[in-house]
């Protein structure tokens, strides 16, 4: 699954070739994503220049004067570009790569032929429209503090949780509480601040808090860096663009050693998700 580094590597991949462009069209070939894309995007788009592609949580904001596409990448979604020289089915040199395949649900044309290709077969992704302001769309409203901007500090974590008996690793879970820290970068920030996942949120101090945000951070500023270098090029690239592999420490490694202590690595369920933790060098 995408998760917040994914999002935010492929915004920095396709945002120079989008922003400042004029939209020209939209194709949908299945509506049928989590919820409906809205038949009336095409109208409402034509012709809109998008002024720049930000980011809230997982969802990419593409911000046009009179409102905002809201695009998910949901499971298994992923955007690629298909530039001027490779338009799909043109009438001479008919690419196969750039034929749109089954998954390709909807396309996204600029001026200059440029095309923003969302291809996503779970189909849990969206693509939305919101008029007016963006950050009041239902999905967006109630969400808590962006994980990498300053207002997400310990001190908030910490006073928050003084009544929360729930464990630090839902929590850390809880788009409420923060946003888009997701499975993979819960366990590895929670191995590093060497608090075990099963904590209950109320028992762990300041400092401890202290350690834990500062990992978050640097776990994701991480793995954004990782995929910001090892960055596909997301122009006529036929694969996930940006989506990388990185090394864990804890995560998916039940039964292995830990790189820290040698210790077994475990595995645990905790709200329907997989939790790993080394039971020595987390407690
Ligand atoms: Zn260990």
């Amino acid at each position: 699954m995408p998760e917040l580094p994914e999002v935010e590597v492929t915004r920095l991949g396709i945002a120079p070739y989008l922003e400042k462009r004029r939209i020209t069209g939209v194709v949908i070939r299945n509506p049928r994503l989590r919820w409906p894309i809205p038949d009336d995007l095409n109208d409402r788009l034509k012709g809109q220049i998008i002024h720049a592609i930000t980011r809230r949580a997982k969802y990419l904001l593409f911000e046009c004067g009179i409102g905002t596409l809201i695009l998910h990448l949901g499971m298994s979604g992923s955007l690629r570009l298909l530039s001027n020289g490779s338009m799909p089915c043109a009438e001479s040199g008919d690419s196969l790569v750039d034929r749109p395949g089954k998954h390709d649900h909807f396309d996204l044309i600029v001026e200059d032929q440029t095309i923003l290709r969302l291809r996503d077969p779970r189909r849990f992704g969206a693509v939305l429209w919101q008029s007016g302001n963006t950050l009041q769309h239902p999905l967006l409203v109630n969400l808590g503090p962006e994980p990498l901007v300053p207002d997400f500090c310990a001190t908030r974590l910490y006073e928050s949780t003084r009544a929360r008996k729930s464990s630090i690793k839902s929590i850390l879970m809880n788009n409420q509480v923060v946003v888009g820290i997701g499975n993979i970068y819960a366990n590895e920030a929670l191995f590093h601040a060497k608090i075990n996942p099963r904590t209950a949120a109320c028992r762990i101090g300041l400092s401890r808090y202290e350690k834990l945000v500062q990992n978050i951070k640097a776990v994701l500023q991480k793995a954004i860096e990782a995929g910001g270098s090892s960055l596909r090029d997301f122009v006529n690239s036929d694969g996930n663009p940006g989506y990388f592999q990185q090394q864990y420490w804890v995560y998916g490694r039940a039964g292995m050693t830990c790189r820290d202590c040698g210790s077994v690595i475990k595995q645990i369920k905790q709200n329907q998700r997989s939790s790993f933790y080394c039971p020595v060098c987390q407690h």
